[in-house]
């Protein structure tokens, strides 16, 4: 087999072991658990989601007192709540010429939300985290930042202050750009470079092109690839299974996979040669 056909049979077998791994995930007791626990939630509204987010930029996890009550949980002393709106129905009764109709009225009413971290009591379902520790691959992001120099693409770190977001990637005009958590260890950070490098090369941003479950599987796919291939930790499949992803949908995007991170690995080893020709 020559180098390049190799290199190919590599990164295939590494897309199948990430396949097989999200499928493990999905079948554990712990991630159904944690399903169920997160189906208990309520999804808010866009504008309420805004006003949690101004008003505790950190919170996780939010719910009112009858909720986290219900969870085993109780408000710690001296927290106070973020107010939401919520919706609320009522069927009213009125008069119209055919009689009465019943009709469905929509008011909104007050109430209070509290993050997880305001509370206190029975621990909640957990999933295994997505991020790796140590700092001992910090050569490789400091290649991947030059690869983005290469590839005209934006590079900012910055104090990301929710917990589970690591990077994220945006267009502005026709400037990509990615911004990476600062307080992150090396080692996530180039992971998380090696994701949204995907959604950059893969124009991602623009809307409509893919579903989001397939932009997710790629970009993870890639960072789990160029990761194991570099020896390095990587957990990807905790992050897929959340995406609801799966052994076939993850080798659907295979073609998209293999690409990118035959693209990364290759410049990497190339940057990686030369440095060993100057020393
Ligand atoms: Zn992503």
């Amino acid at each position: 087999m020559n180098k390049a056909k190799e290199h190919l049979k590599e990164i295939e077998n590494l897309i199948k072991e990430l396949a097989t791994e999200t499928d493990k995930v999905k079948l554990s007791e712990k991630f159904k658990e944690y399903l169920n626990f997160m189906a208990k939630f309520h999804n808010y509204s866009w504008y309420n989601t805004f006003w949690i987010m101004a008003q505790n930029p950190q919170a996780e996890r939010m719910a009112g007192f009858k909720k986290w009550n219900e969870l085993k949980r109780t408000i710690k002393k001296g927290e106070h709540g973020i107010k939401i709106l919520y919706p609320m129905f009522k069927e009213v009764e009125r008069k119209t010429i055919e009689g009465i109709k019943k009709e469905q009225q929509v008011y909104f009413n007050v109430g209070y939300v509290f993050d997880i971290k305001q509370t206190e009591g029975k621990e909640l379902p957990t999933i295994e985290s997505t991020s790796v520790e140590g700092d001992n691959y910090e050569y490789l992001l400091s290649i991947l930042k030059d690869f983005c120099k290469d590839n005209k693409i934006e590079l900012e770190f910055k104090e990301l202050l929710k917990n589970s977001l690591y990077g994220y990637t945006r267009k502005e005009k026709e400037q990509i750009i990615i911004t990476i958590k600062e307080q992150d260890n090396k080692n996530t950070q180039a992971q998380t470079l090696m994701h949204e490098i995907t959604h950059a090369l893969e124009e991602h941003t623009q809307i409509g092109k893919t579903t989001r479950q397939q932009e997710e599987i790629q970009a993870d796919g890639v960072g789990y690839v160029v990761s194991r291939y570099f020896k390095m930790e990587h957990k990807g499949f905790n992050y897929l299974a959340l995406y609801d992803a799966d052994y076939k949908k993850i080798m659907n995007n295979f073609k998209v996979i293999a690409k990118v991170s035959k693209k990364l690995i290759n410049y990497i080893e190339e940057k990686l040669i030369k440095k060993v020709e100057v020393v």
